[in-house]
């Protein structure tokens, strides 16, 4: 157990980050942020921050010696470099990382635990994106393996011609159109003793592959493929040996749940636990990987609704706060750029 007062190190230095950092700082512990950009949001909330790139073993040896546990809100921190940490849990584990930052693997890794994620195929060279086409057919999705997030890294392929002139320099994975009616995440926590929490399940809506809203409750159609989803994510955290917040986001389809991706983190389709759930998702994974026991995740009302403030929208702020009802957080980023994700702001249904 890692009892506060001690100092936790997070990999990463953005929203995700700043809101574990906040959740941690009200459990009484310090945060150390480890992030390659010199403006870090999150950074601003905590106690130390080391800005140095990820791949820095010196720097990365130092900031460990300065932390009881290491976590993660990034997932596309490179592996290798990590073993600079000397012995410093780091938590959730390496293996959940290395399966999480690849497209690929991680439907691998759910298939062979009798997951159902979209028809896929590994694509390298353009010989294989035709074979691709041919076996999966279109319409399809062709995206980056690595690092992709929030609809970047991705190609629309609407009908075969559409794959003419892509330049493959990088792998892909090319996956069949779902055609789905509604989309879902699963988030857990998992304890340090193997102890698992699920939070209600929020249905999402996505807008130019960026998250727009998280509802709860569900609707009863999606409700009826949560508990399949939820068994997926169960074993996938198992078998993971996993502690921490886990998501996994799904298609809701007429034949039940499709796998989309995973997360070995806090996710944004879990903004909404702030207000909306009994323990967030922020302060179970701090409590998770500091070996404390788990709060409650139940909905603290009736119904939730989280509204992501991309670009331009967090400029309406003053508008937002004239609602007594809104919960409103901005992340302090300096350039609303367009598609940035900026704030969120949390409704609830009393
Ligand atoms: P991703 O970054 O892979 O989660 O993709 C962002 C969004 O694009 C998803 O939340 C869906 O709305 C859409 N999308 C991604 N993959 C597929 C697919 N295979 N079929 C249909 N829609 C998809």
């Amino acid at each position: 157990m890692i009892p506060p007062g001690e100092t936790i190190g997070i990999l990463g230095g953005g929203q995700l980050g700043r809101m574990l950092a906040m959740a941690a700082a009200q459990l009484g512990y310090r945060c150390h942020v480890y992030a390659p950009e010199a403006d870090s949001i999150a950074a601003e909330v905590c106690a130390q921050f080391t800005n140095a790139p990820y791949t820095d073993t010196a720097a990365l040896a130092t900031f460990a010696a300065d932390c009881a546990v290491v976590t993660y809100e990034f997932e596309n921190v490179p592996v290798g470099p990590l073993a600079a940490l000397q012995g410093v849990p780091l938590l959730p584990n390496a293996r959940a990382l290395e399966v999480a930052q690849d497209r690929l693997s991680e439907k691998r890794f759910v298939t062979e635990l009798g997951g159902n994620p979209a028809p896929f195929l590994a694509v390298d060279t353009a010989e294989d994106l035709a074979r691709a086409l041919d076996t999966i057919g279109s319409p399809g999705i062709l995206k980056t393996r690595r690092e992709g997030y929030d609809g970047k890294g991705q190609w629309r392929i609407m009908a075969d011609h559409d794959a003419e002139g892509i330049r493959i320099d990088q792998p892909l994975v090319y996956e069949g159109f779902i055609d789905f009616f509604a989309e879902f995440s699963v988030i857990l926590c998992r304890g340090a003793d193997g102890s698992i929490v699920f939070w209600d399940s929020a249905e999402n809506v996505h807008k130019g592959g960026i998250l727009d809203t998280s509802s709860l409750p569900a609707s009863d159609a999606v409700l009826a493929q949560v508990p399949a989803a939820r068994d997926l994510a169960r074993k996938v955290a198992e078998r993971l040996d996993y502690v921490g917040v886990l998501t996994l986001e799904f298609f809701a389809t007429a034949s039940g749940p499709v796998f989309n991706e995973m997360a070995p983190r806090v996710h944004n389709s879990g903004h909404w636990t702030i207000e909306g759930a009994l323990t967030s998702q922020f302060e179970n994974h701090i409590r998770a990987i500091c070996g404390l026991p788990l709060g409650d995740p139940r909905l603290a009302a009736r119904g939730v609704e989280m509204t992501n403030l991309i670009g331009d929208d967090a400029h309406d702020w003053p508008a937002l706060l004239a609602d007594p009802c809104n919960h409103l957080h901005l992340y302090g980023k300096a350039a609303a750029r367009p598609g940035r994700k900026m704030g969120h702001v949390t409704r609830l249904t009393l």
